[in-house]
């Protein structure tokens, strides 16, 4: 278990996640919503307990709720003043397991590799694959 430090952008909030060894890579997400809600190709993801998270600066983070695939809420964690994603919350993955964004852990950032790719038949055209591609999820 190792503990990494994440930061938004203008340094409002700040963060502790600890993950295991197997969690010590990104999940790239390829999903419309991801794309729309951060500006890129993909995300970078892990799924963790909610109890791995610990905001360590900033207060309670804001919030953006939308309905997901499951017709279920999923909720947005960020910083009210740049706007960073922090953590996303699925209703349908129960109350105690969340969606850290491993892209804001410096640590995670410069040294993860690609654990897994999901939702792969939203992923662009142009994009080879990295990792185990997954259409939406992987069979839980
Ligand atoms: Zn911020
Ligand atoms: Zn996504």
């Amino acid at each position: 278990m190792t503990t990494y430090q994440g930061k938004c952008h203008c340094g409002h909030h700040e963060w502790e996640v600890k993950l295991e060894q197997d969690q010590q890579k990104h999940i790239l997400c390829h999903c419309d919503t991801c794309k729309i809600l951060g500006g890129g190709a993909s995300t970078m993801n892990q799924i963790i307990p909610k109890s791995a998270l610990k905001i360590t600066s900033g207060g309670e983070p804001s919030k953006y709720a939308y309905k997901g695939d499951s017709g279920k809420s999923v909720s947005c964690y960020y910083c009210p003043k740049c706007t960073s994603h922090i953590y996303h919350h699925q209703e349908v993955m129960g109350p105690d397991t969340i969606i850290a964004r491993t892209a804001l852990l410096a640590e995670a950032r410069k040294n993860f590799d690609v654990g897994a790719e999901i939702y792969g038949k939203a992923k662009m055209k142009w994009e080879k694959e990295i990792a185990q591609t997954f259409e939406t999820l992987p069979p839980s």
